[in-house]
């Protein structure tokens, strides 16, 4: 009989990519898909160790399913699996195999080997490959993997690796044949793809997406995530005049004092991160300027965090991640005391969420009466060019269409 797998995929679009990759080789090795976890023969969580939050919510998940569906084998894939390894075999005596992100690729045979009752540690480290998949509108590709930059408070570096880039020629077949399958626009991941380097011809990031603006019926190019310290003003020049590479930066500033910023070891300052958002609106008036922030990083004051209010202020983002500062041991944040209380942590989110929403609502009532250009990745449900989500009744999934905006309601556009 033919085997069940489900997959859970907590944490970000890496993860989301990563799922998607397994999951196209189980499905081509003849295993079949199954959204509820109770029918599974074999459940994969794929796991995010970035903030704690995350992470005790997988666990907690994944002891209620295993209560659920005991007779399942379970897989524990992504960071956290990395992060603690053999550990975890010890601590859910019904986990059958920790796969680290960097092993994503032998997820068949590690399988396999679970259903066979054989226990598995892959946290090695393989080489990426193309995998062939039934495209969707929108796509992720992968274009690297890894970081070099040691954010004091971030794991992922010990967890991903070092960077590492895929060769152009392999980037632009992937998204050439998805293209041929249906796909209309591509966002191009990586923890840090402003620092892409083609290993064999030598491109730069904007040469990639240049070269891949060339392919013939793709309509937009995305991308995720750009360090500031790393933003040419290269890339501006060719934003501004390449249609195809959507009007939205994510730009994550994190902090908007230069002292937290330093001891965050982000290698820019406030006032250069400014510059760079001022940049980008001037030559480019109507992109969307999106961020991360954290807050209560340890000895971060209410001084310093009126200095993240402003910036934000300042920048004008059409849309803020706001994230509550956890220790992760192994970084070196983690040294620090987390000098800043619960409750004030909960106190700067809040702050920070309301006056994101307040300046993401006039951001895109500006857009009333404008006409944009909407991909329909959904019947009815599309994203213009600056990420904004449009609703247009009757729109057919994979239309693209010039719209004039009317209203704007809970956050979506409506056309
Ligand atoms: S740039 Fe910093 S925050 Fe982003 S993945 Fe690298 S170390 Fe982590």
């Amino acid at each position: 009989m033919t085997k069940k797998f489900y997959i859970k995929t907590f944490g970000c679009q890496m993860n989301v990519a990563d799922s998607r990759v397994m999951g196209e080789l189980l499905l081509k090795s003849g295993f079949e898909k199954t959204e509820d976890p109770s029918t599974a023969d074999v459940v994969i969580f794929n796991s995010c160790s970035v903030r704690k939050h995350a992470e005790d919510r997988l666990f907690s998940n994944l002891g209620l399913t295993m209560k659920k569906n005991p007779s399942a084998r379970f897989i524990l894939a992504g960071c956290t699996a990395q992060r603690f390894g053999e550990k975890l075999l010890k601590r859910f005596k019904k986990l059958s195999a920790v796969l680290g992100p960097g092993e994503i690729f032998k997820i068949e045979k590690v399988v396999r080997d679970v259903l066979e009752g054989k226990k598995v540690i892959a946290t090695g480290r393989t080489e990426y490959r193309f995998v062939e998949r039934r495209a969707d509108i929108s796509e992720n590709v992968v274009i690297g993997r890894g970081c070099n930059n040691f954010c004091s408070y971030c794991v992922v570096p010990f967890l991903r690796g070092r960077e590492e880039y895929r060769p152009s020629s392999d980037i632009l077949k992937e998204i050439s044949c998805l293209v041929e399958s249906g796909t209309k626009e591509v966002i191009l991941l990586g923890q840090n793809v402003n620092s892409y380097r083609d290993p064999e011809k030598g491109l730069n990031f904007c040469e990639l997406l240049d070269e891949i603006s060339k392919i013939k019926g793709l309509l937009r190019i995305r991308f995720l995530t750009s360090h500031p310290k790393d933003v040419p003003d290269e890339l501006v020049v060719l934003m501004k005049k390449n249609e195809k590479i959507a009007k939205h930066i994510h730009l994550p500033v994190q902090a908007g004092s230069n002292k937290i910023l330093k001891q965050m070891n982000r290698k820019y300052t406030r006032e250069k991160y400014i510059e760079i958002a001022q940049k980008f609106r001037s030559e480019i008036p109507d992109i969307a300027i999106t961020t991360d922030i954290i807050v209560g990083f340890p000895t971060e004051t209410e001084e310093d965090f009126f200095k993240t209010e402003d910036l934000v202020k300042k920048v004008k983002f059409d849309g803020i991640y706001v994230f509550k500062y956890s220790p992760r041991d192994g970084t070196s944040a983690s040294k620090l005391k987390d000098a800043v209380s619960e409750e004030e942590k909960q106190r700067r989110h809040k702050r920070i969420l309301d006056l994101a929403r307040k300046i993401s609502l006039a951001r895109r009532a500006s857009f009333v009466g404008k006409t944009c250009d909407v991909l329909f990745e959904k019947n009815e449900i599309g994203h213009n060019s600056q990420n904004f989500l449009v609703f247009k009744k009757g729109a057919k999934k994979g239309s693209f269409l010039k719209l004039e905006i009317k209203d704007v309601k809970n956050e979506m556009l409506l056309a």
